[in-house]
């Protein structure tokens, strides 16, 4: 379908981009256009305007800075695959960019388009609640910080202004014994979740685990935090028995609808299997 009439205004730098958004409250940023131009094809979306980002320079870096990893907005999902710093030291976060779409999609898409979009379906969430990450908005007054647990707000909603950009999206950087895992099952590949488990963990110099982070895609109304499973581990031993009473607790607390890819019950089960899966995968990895 041809998307319903809109203007189009491609600011070239920031305060030029937030001036728009504060007069037209009714616009739309298009950044990789992956989520916001099906939409409006389908005319599910029907933006009065639209405020095309991709002219402004100096958004696409991935760089480590105080602590953490560091994201622009215009990052393209393509660069997070082709980072070697994002492959060695963040291999959760290289999961989670591989299973997204296609290698055309993420020619595109970027990570704060896919967080901005909160669609619970979209695979970034969940990591970057494993994370604990966190978000820069940028706005007329200035920069604020948004912790990922305050972004997502409910189906495709967050706690960005419609008169804010997303400009950064930082993630903190591993601690010493650290690993993380994205296990996703999808039907074909380039296809969202059926049901999608991120896991980030650290273990202390005793071995037990210190600190740990599991976020679920698709299976609610928005990423969820599996916070019993997380509750369940943390101080223990990585071993089987706590590894299985922690996808249990994933199991029990995940909210999945049916649909087109599956039944209450199988995503249920799926989310124990991957669970364990992503938890074991992770504490291999942080045990080197
Ligand atoms: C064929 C296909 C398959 C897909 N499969 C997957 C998949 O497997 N996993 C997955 O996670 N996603 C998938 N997607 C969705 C898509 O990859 C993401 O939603 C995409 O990454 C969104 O980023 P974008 O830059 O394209 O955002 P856009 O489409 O440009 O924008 C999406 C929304 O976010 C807002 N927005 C964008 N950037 C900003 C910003 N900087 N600040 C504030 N608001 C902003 C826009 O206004 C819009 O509402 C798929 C898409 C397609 C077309």
């Amino acid at each position: 379908m041809i998307p319903a009439q809109f203007q189009y205004a491609a600011p070239a730098s920031i305060p030029d981009a937030l001036a728009l958004l504060k007069s037209n409250p009714e616009a739309k940023i298009l950044s990789g256009g992956q989520s916001l131009i099906p939409l409006m094809k389908f005319r599910l979306a029907q933006p009065a305007m639209v405020v095309d980002i991709n002219g402004i320079g100096g958004l696409d870096y991935i760089r480590e800075e105080g602590g953490w990893l560091k994201i622009g907005a215009l990052t393209r999902e393509s660069q997070l695959e082709d980072s070697a710093l994002v492959r060695e030291k963040y291999p959760l976060l290289y999961d989670t960019t591989l299973s997204v779409a296609d290698p055309i999609v993420r020619n595109r898409a970027t990570l704060a388009g896919n967080l901005a979009h909160a669609d619970p379906a979209n695979d970034h969430p969940a990591t970057m609640l494993a994370y604990r990450a966190q978000v820069v908005a940028t706005g007329a007054a200035g920069n604020r910080t948004i912790a990922v647990d305050a972004f997502f707000t409910g189906l495709f909603s967050t706690a960005l202004a419609s008169d804010e950009i997303l400009t950064e999206v930082q993630i903190p950087a591993p601690v010493a014994r650290s690993g993380g895992a994205y296990l996703k099952m999808e039907r074909k590949v380039g296809d969202f979740a059926t049901a999608g488990v991120a896991v980030q963990l650290n273990l202390d110099a005793s071995g037990k685990i210190e600190q740990i982070g599991i976020g679920m895609t698709n299976l609610g109304l928005q990423a969820l935090r599996a916070k019993r499973s997380e509750d369940a581990l943390r101080g223990e031993m990585p071993e089987t028995k706590w590894i299985k009473r922690a996808a249990v607790f994933a199991q029990e607390d995940c909210e999945p609808n049916a649909d087109l890819r599956g039944g209450v019950d199988y995503k249920r089960n799926l989310v124990r299997v991957l669970t364990m899966r992503a938890l074991e995968k992770a504490i291999a990895r942080a045990k080197g």
